[in-house]
């Protein structure tokens, strides 16, 4: 039977019971990179958020289809004010490339990237640039009902159109507008109008025909094209980082509701900013790590994936090298028991009651707003406990689907010769009713075979040599 699982919602502020619109599949839309320079860690967190959210409900017995976006055009420099340039065309003219060649570049570094933490691919990964007919025409339905209007061959979102605008955020219109600081274009009815639809102005590169002439998209209306194409005008969970609620998924609800009539996201999920020396990781600050730096300081990539498990997603999370390094020892430390454990595994009873208390106490905390803390901490107790070896190396395998940390990577995959199994469970028993001799005759026997065996509290265990001649 599939756990209730419960996601903070934050268009509720609360937690909810996950009701898939689809039976038993989960459909799932993520806010992916802008690709203009390399992802940070930062952004990886971020994209973990999904890849965590689909390991664990698949873990819990759903299916899942998760769509991510890459964003190849529209998104301002200031996009909370909505002004400046287009970071795509910035990137193009520092590094002397056209735009295309720029977001190809990013996306596969992208890709790299966000494989060396294990994240899983997205089922579909739209480039923002391929649906700009889908655009055209979500825009043209809310100018039709009256959400939208163009001045200068820009077309604004009018937001007092739209009461709720401002209720995911919980900003009111009046402190939306009282942080429109600075100076605001003078076309816009209101300072917190934004733009669905940029008029192509000087600029030559990334430009579109459209029913107001040449132009260019604005970044949030590319959401609610994407996801509405792909995933349909209901579906359950919209992925984002803290720093996507306001405009961006603000603006997003305004725009696919405005066309829909109705609610199309049911739960929205926003996962915790990481922080550098007290400030939040940016690409544009400068303060910020790439994953393939800190593996070139010599750390395990997927330290930052254990690192980032043992806060909850939704908290924010102060990066540090010294922290990572911690996370880096004790990753590497459990692989070692991992493997060792694996090793007892074909020699010990498995110790099925308690192995199901552990895993329902595991799915207990996957269903709950996806708490890997109380999961990692569950890893740990299971490390120090009693429990029979052989049980530890089965559940922490069977986790791992979850955790993504390749906790196996250190088992080699052994086999036994022929014959050697029977060996080590007659030594087994002959060490059992303390008949010595019986054993130190099978070790001998086992060692010709290639098994080394030693004694532990915890009772023998083997590894394979190279064969000693009798
Ligand atoms: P961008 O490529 O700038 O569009 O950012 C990609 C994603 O990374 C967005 O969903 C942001 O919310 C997220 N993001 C940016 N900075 C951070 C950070 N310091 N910590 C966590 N997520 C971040
Ligand atoms: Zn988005």
């Amino acid at each position: 039977m599939v756990p209730t699982v419960r996601l903070y919602n934050t268009f509720t502020r609360s937690k909810e019971e996950l009701k898939p619109l689809r039976d038993g599949v989960v459909r799932i839309y993520s806010c992916g990179p802008t690709v203009y320079r390399y992802v940070h860690v930062g952004n990886l967190r971020t994209f973990m958020l999904p890849d965590l959210l689909r390991r664990s409900v698949e873990y819990l017995g759903y299916q899942t289809e998760q769509v991510m976006n890459i964003t190849d055009v529209g998104h301002l420099t200031d996009d909370t004010f909505d002004r400046g340039e287009d970071k795509m065309l910035v990137s193009a003219r520092l590094e002397n490339k056209s735009p295309e060649e720029i977001a190809a570049h990013y996306t596969l570094a992208f890709m790299d990237d966000a494989a060396r933490l294990n994240i899983r691919r997205a089922d579909h990964y739209p480039r923002a640039t391929d649906y700009i007919p889908q655009m055209i025409d979500l825009i043209q339905k809310l100018i039709a009902r009256g959400h939208a209007y163009e001045a200068g061959g820009t077309v604004y979102y009018d937001i007092a159109s739209f009461p709720a605008y401002g209720n995911l955020s919980r900003n009111t219109t009046d402190k939306l507008l009282a942080g429109a600081r600075g100076e605001v274009d003078p076309r816009k009815r209101q300072p917190g109008d934004f733009t669905l639809w940029k008029a192509a102005g000087e600029h030559r590169l990334q430009v579109w025909h459209s029913p107001w002439g040449p132009g260019f998209p604005g970044w949030h209306i590319e959401c609610s094209a994407m996801s509405m194409s792909l995933l349909g005008e209901r579906f359950d969970v919209h992925t984002g980082g803290a720093d996507n609620v306001f405009p961006h998924h603000e603006a997003e609800i305004a725009q696919s509701e405005g066309v829909s009539g109705h609610r199309v996201v049911t739960c929205w999920m926003h996962g915790g900013l990481l922080m550098l020396g007290g400030a939040r990781m940016a690409k544009s600050a400068g303060n910020f790590f790439r994953i393939s730096e800190l593996e070139e300081q010599g750390f395990d990539p997927l330290a930052f994936r254990y690192l980032a498990l043992q806060a909850k997603y939704r908290t924010k999370l102060s990066f540090s090298t010294d922290g990572l390094a911690g996370a880096d020892r004790a990753l590497r430390q459990l692989r070692e028991r991992v493997a060792e454990w694996s090793s007892a595994a074909q020699l010990q009873e498995p110790d099925d009651a308690v192995a199901g208390g552990y895993e329902s106490r595991f799915r207990a905390a996957l269903a709950d707003d996806l708490d890997l803390p109380a999961a990692m901490a569950l890893v740990a107790e299971l490390n120090h406990s009693g429990v029979a070896e052989g049980t530890k190396a089965s559940l922490l395998r069977s986790w791992d689907r979850v955790l993504g940390l390749d906790l196996d990577r250190g088992a080699v995959e052994v086999s036994l010769p022929a014959g050697a199994s029977a060996l080590l469970e007659a030594r087994e028993k002959a060490r059992g009713a303390k008949d010595f001799a019986t054993s130190d005759r099978l070790r001998d026997e086992l060692a010709t075979l290639g098994v080394a065996v030693t004694d532990t509290a915890q009772g023998q265990r083997w590894r394979t040599t190279s064969k000693k001649s009798p």
